[in-house]
C-alpha cells in the first residue's frame, strides 16, 4: 500500500533541539518579531503527561491513556495581557506543565506512538491555519519536513543545565545543579533512542551552539539568516 502524506503548511520555521538550549526563548521572541504564532510543541507533550498524572494513568496502561489523550482539547490562546497560554480543556496549565516531575515524567509519555500521532495532527492543523515558528524535537524531521527554514539548537549539557538551574529558581522550585545535568542527560537519551520520531538533526537543519550565546544573540541570528534569505509571503507554500 502507498501512503501518501499530504499537509499543506502555511509558513513553517522549525527550531529544534534537547532541553533547555535557549530554543522555548528563542522560538517565542522570534515569532513575536515576525508576527507568527509560536507553537510550543514540548508544551504539548507536557500537558499529555500532566493529564495522565492527574488521573493517575501510567505510559503502559493503553486503554486508558488513549482514552484520555483523545479526550484532550489543547490550544494556545492569550491572556489579556497577550501572553500566550496553554489551555487543557480549558483550563490554563501553562505554569502546571513546567513542574520537575512533570520534566521528569514527560519522555516516557512522548515516546508512545499513540500520543505522537495524535499530537502531530493537532500541530499540522496549526501549521495549516496560521505561520508558526514551531519548536520541538522532530519538527524538522517528521512534522513540518518541508519547512523553508530549520534551526537545530545546542549547547554544551553543563550549560544547559545552568540555564535549566536558573530557570527553576526563578519559578521558585529548588534542585541541586548535579540532579538536573542528571535528569537532563537521561531525557536527551530517551529522547534521542525512541523508535518513533527521535530528536535527531534533519540533513538540512541549520545547527547552532548557543553555549556561548546569549539569548539576544540567538534571536538577532535566526532573524538575520532569515530576512537574508527572504522570508516566504504569507500564504505561500513551504
Ligand atoms: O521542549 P520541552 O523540554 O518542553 O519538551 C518536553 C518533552 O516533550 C521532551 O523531553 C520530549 O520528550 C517531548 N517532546 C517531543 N517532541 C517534540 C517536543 C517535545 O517528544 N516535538
Amino acid at each position: 500500500m502507498l501512503f501518501c502524506e499530504v499537509f499543506l503548511v502555511i509558513n513553517a520555521i522549525a527550531i529544534d533541539g534537547p532541553g533547555a538550549s535557549g530554543k522555548s526563548t528563542t522560538a517565542k521572541l522570534v515569532a513575536e518579531r515576525l508576527g507568527y504564532m509560536h507553537l510550543d510543541t514540548g508544551a504539548m507533550y507536557r500537558a499529555v503527561t500532566l493529564a495522565c498524572v492527574r488521573e493517575n494513568v501510567a505510559p503502559e496502561d493503553s486503554p486508558e491513556l488513549e482514552r484520555i489523550v483523545a479526550g484532550l482539547d489543547l490550544r494556545f490562546t492569550r491572556d489579556a495581557d497577550g501572553k500566550q497560554q496553554l489551555l487543557m480543556n480549558g483550563a490554563d496549565v501553562s505554569l502546571d506543565i513546567r513542574t520537575p516531575e512533570i520534566s521528569r515524567l514527560v519522555s516516557a509519555y512522548s515516546a508512545l506512538p499513540y500520543v505522537r500521532e495524535r499530537m502531530l495532527e493537532i500541530q499540522r492543523a496549526i501549521g495549516s491555519s496560521e505561520p508558526v515558528v514551531c519548536e520541538g524535537r522532530d519538527i524538522g524531521t517528521r512534522v513540518f519536513p518541508d519547512a523553508r527554514f530549520k534551526f537545530f539548537l545546542s549547547a554544551s549539557l553543563e550549560e544547559r543545565a545552568r540555564r535549566r538551574h536558573q530557570e527553576l529558581e526563578a519559578q521558585g522550585f529548588s534542585q541541586s545543579l548535579e540532579s538536573i545535568i542528571e535528569e537532563l542527560e537521561k531525557r536527551d537519551r530517551k529522547d534521542s533512542t525512541r523508535a518513533h520520531s527521535p530528536l535527531r538533526q534533519a540533513a538540512d537543519t541549520l545547527v547552532v551552539d548557543t553555549s556561548n550565546m546569549t539569548i539576544h544573540e540567538q534571536v538577532e541570528f535566526v532573524i538575520n539568516h532569515i530576512t537574508e534569505r527572504g522570508l516566504p509571503a504569507a500564504g505561500e507554500k513551504v
